[in-house]
């Protein structure tokens, strides 16, 4: 593949790569350590609270541990004892046990909350930040519902993992720990039976987690599907209903939704073995205690209270296990969402300022192709060999059959795309070779797909020079032949254009969208069809406003309708990706008389539209 965006620079796990380019994970069950390691790098810009977070967890595991040890001496002491008397003391310490507890587990949780936002917002910051570094090759691959899934809901994983499991699953472990260390200082026979139960957790818990981690993927993986499937139905819920497909797209939904559905299935039978496993295990667990530890009592060996809060502690050992099951869900869930945050965090942009690159320098607007070539996926051409040069002040038509490489051709001047062979250079800087961002400043591009966003008329024109005046914006708009329509509006330019610019006309979109790159005021313009949308006499009236806008700069326009490029100082043909035929003026006769004169293609194309255009 041609200069593909790659993924995984950053990656260590080596083997089972993901593929980048927003196609979708093939591998949910890669080694957990590098995700983890890497998730643990968001840890370490909130070390404080981190670490006053681990001290609550431990504070918390430490009072978990001591209502058996107040129970065995109150057994010991009180009842089986002389100090009768003074079990209300025993019951009150458990009591002022239970409230510190609460207050400790308290502040446990809500640090352990306020930890995982934090480093959520983080991570959902970087992978918006990043996806916005992406060039276009990136999202002429990857599936917008999919990617929105990996911001909104793969990230939601995340906070419940930084937010609660990585922390009870910690808590738990020195909970674990703790009982051991009780046990075995009280009867090393009895801990040894508590110690063998644990290896026995270790490796049921590795199982589950090896068995429900794939699983967890599928459903991530379909729900990303799902929110592709959706995303596309409702991108193009106009199309759905002209063609009254809602029926097909009904059932498109449900074999989507499906896909989850049986993924989910698939992951809750997992799940759910794990509860009765650990009942059966835990209930094999304390009946062993009780047999070895009431010989123990029996024969004298083990005190009653010691072996009471040996069973109380066994007891207590099932909230920890059935916790860490389900905190080992979210594990695994979160791993496999990292594992998709990741993959798009990996992808290396690859349009990118090279290495030393410098800010453009000002210029004056010489555009410069020689021989280049390009293709979208490495193997079919669609510009060969093209070679132009554009004047500042020139207005250069590009003109030629659909599917030609129009668009193509003027997507290289900002870099959307790198060419693939030749040069292409401004004012004699190759584009490769100066910052992307101050090669944008100057290149200004209204695309053939108008967008706007969903605010005011007033931020969309302002988009591209955030702090303008509304000076500024209104004579744009003038220039853009739209100024009277949204004068007109009872909110002016703060009526909003609801989504996609809903709410307009076609034809006021792309005035809008006109008036905002004149706004931005590029030394190099770029107007892709600019005037399909419109009626006959605002193209007029466009055309006349582009004489005036076009003495500063370079212009290049994308035109179907010939007619509309007649004045063009240049004219350059395109046919299958190849400059067919290039008209310049010469001897008082425009470029366009010239490729009439030449009989070319051009002036195929040009008669043919002409007598469409009389023809009854
Ligand atoms: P039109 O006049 O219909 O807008 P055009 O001359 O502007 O067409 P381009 O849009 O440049 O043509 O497309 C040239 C070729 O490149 C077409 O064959 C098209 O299928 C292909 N193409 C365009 N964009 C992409 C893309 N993002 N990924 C892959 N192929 C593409």
């Amino acid at each position: 593949m041609k200069n593909p965006e790659r993924s995984g620079a950053r990656k260590t796990e080596g083997k089972g790569h993901v593929k980048a380019q927003g196609k979708a994970i093939n591998r949910t069950s890669g080694p957990a350590w590098p995700l983890l390691k890497r998730l643990a790098h968001y840890v370490k810009s909130h070390l404080g609270l981190f670490a006053i977070t681990v001290s609550a967890a431990a504070l918390a595991a430490i009072f978990e541990l001591l209502p058996p040890f107040l129970i065995r001496a109150a057994i010991d002491r009180c009842v089986l004892g002389d100090e009768g008397n003074f079990i209300w003391l025993w019951a009150a310490g458990l009591l002022a046990v239970s409230l510190l507890q609460g207050g400790v587990d308290f502040l446990r949780l809500y640090l352990t909350a306020l930890l995982g936002q934090k480093i959520v917002f983080r991570i959902r910051n970087d992978l918006f930040t990043h996806l916005n570094r992406l060039s276009f090759s990136f999202f002429d691959r990857a599936r917008t519902g999919d990617l929105m899934s990996r911001v909104t809901s793969d990230t939601d994983v995340l906070s419940m993992f930084f937010g609660r499991a990585g922390i009870i699953v910690l808590t738990n472990a020195l909970f674990l720990i703790g009982v051991m260390v009780v046990l075995f200082s009280w009867n090393w026979i009895l801990g040894l039976v508590y110690a063998a139960m644990l290896p026995v957790i270790v490796v049921a818990i590795r199982i589950y987690a090896r068995k429900v981690r794939p699983a967890m993927g599928r459903v991530r993986k379909t729900l990303g599907l799902l929110g592709s499937t959706l995303q596309g139905t409702l991108a193009g819920i106009m199309v759905v209903k002209v063609f009254g497909r809602d029926k097909y797209e009904e059932k498109r939904f449900d074999r989507s939704s499906s896909k989850n559905l049986s993924a989910g299935v698939e992951a809750a039978k997992i799940q759910s073995l794990w509860m009765p496993f650990m009942n059966v295990f835990m209930g094999i667990g304390t009946g062993l205690i009780l047999w070895v530890g009431g010989y123990g009592v029996i024969r004298g060996g083990i005190s009653l209270g010691t072996l009471i809060a040996f069973i109380t502690y066994i007891s207590m050992l099932l909230r920890p296990v059935r916790q860490t099951g389900m905190m080992m869900n979210v594990v695994m869930r979160s791993m496999a969402a990292s594992e998709r945050i990741f993959e798009v965090l990996d992808t290396i942009p690859e349009i990118a300022d090279s290495p030393g690159a410098l800010p453009l320098p000002p210029i004056q607007g010489i555009v410069k192709f020689d021989n280049v070539s390009f293709s979208y996926d490495g193997n079919n051409p669609v510009l060969i060999d093209v070679s132009l040069k554009a004047l500042p002040g020139e207005l250069v038509a590009v003109v030629g059959p659909s599917g030609a490489g129009k668009s193509t051709l003027v997507h290289l001047i900002p870099r959307f795309y790198n060419a693939e062979r030749g040069s292409l250079t401004l004012d004699g800087n190759d584009v490769r070779e100066v910052t992307l961002d101050s090669l944008r400043r100057n290149v200004g591009i209204a695309l053939q797909s108008v967008f706007l966003f969903d605010t005011s008329i007033r931020e969309n024109i302002a988009y591209g020079s955030p702090g303008v005046s509304d000076r500024e914006i209104e004579r744009v708009a003038r220039t853009a032949q739209i100024h009277d329509f949204i004068h007109s509006l009872p909110m002016g330019y703060g009526t909003p254009v609801g989504e996609r610019g809903v709410r307009l006309s076609g034809g006021q979109r792309q005035r809008i969208a006109l008036a905002r790159v004149l706004l931005h005021d590029p030394r190099v313009l770029i107007l892709d069809e600019p005037t399909s949308s419109v009626d006959a006499a605002t193209e007029r009236k466009l055309r006349d406003a582009f004489e005036v806008a076009r003495k500063e700069r370079t212009t290049f326009v994308i035109a179907h309708r010939l007619g509309t490029v007649r004045h063009a100082d240049r004219i350059i043909v395109l046919k299958n990706g190849r400059v067919e035929e290039l008209g310049l003026p010469e001897a008082g006769k425009t470029a366009h008389e010239m490729l009439m004169v030449a009989g070319g293609l051009y002036s195929t194309l040009y008669s043919l539209q002409f007598t469409e255009a009389v023809e009854p």
